[in-house]
């Protein structure tokens, strides 16, 4: 297993729509246990494949506390949003692809995922919470959708152009 450097915005793959798993092989497994440990490396709850230069339908999350002994781990390929609450949620959202930027964005309050897991089972997760903003926030990465997609259309291009800036100063180097 092997952390994988991360795609910072503007990275272009980060705005691509991933492809899906055709089938889930030892490929896309040892790709699962790569992504977990980029994760935790990087201290984030979740990771999608795109944030490692990879533009496939895979995410892992971990949205466990820190002192949770048994943590859970979500290893999913293909995850779709099969229902969404009326009901919405708001919390501050970062991300490892735009580090150093937060932001408040809302999001239906309970969604219900159906995914391929690491075996290549179907399953379905009912998720709330923290957990339910981080599957949504996971699962737009591989529609090419950002967080601060859902911020005022200033503070969003003020990002993108600060990011971008940096990225150019960066090669410039
Ligand atoms: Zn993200």
């Amino acid at each position: 297993m092997t952390a994988k450097p991360l795609s910072i915005l503007p990275d272009p793959v980060l705005r691509q729509v991933a492809s899906p798993v055709a089938t889930v092989t030892d490929a896309v497994r040892q790709l699962m246990d790569d992504m977990v440990d980029t994760m935790r490396e990087e201290h984030g709850l979740g990771l999608a494949a795109p944030q490692i230069g990879l533009s496939t339908r895979v995410i892992v999350m971990d949205c466990s506390d820190e002192d949770d002994s048994d943590p859970v781990i979500w290893k999913m390929a293909n995850p779709e949003i099969i229902d969404a609450s009326d009901d919405m949620a708001s919390m501050e959202e970062g991300c490892l692809s735009i580090p150093g930027y937060r932001g408040e964005v809302t999001r239906p309050a309970r969604v219900t995922v159906r995914y391929l897991d690491a075996d290549g089972v179907q399953q379905e997760m009912q998720a709330t919470g923290l957990l339910a903003a981080c599957v949504q926030h996971e699962i737009d990465h591989l529609n090419g959708r950002l967080f601060i997609d859902y911020l005022s259309r200033v503070k969003r291009d003020m990002i993108i152009r600060k990011m971008t800036k940096e990225a150019r100063f960066e090669r410039e180097e």
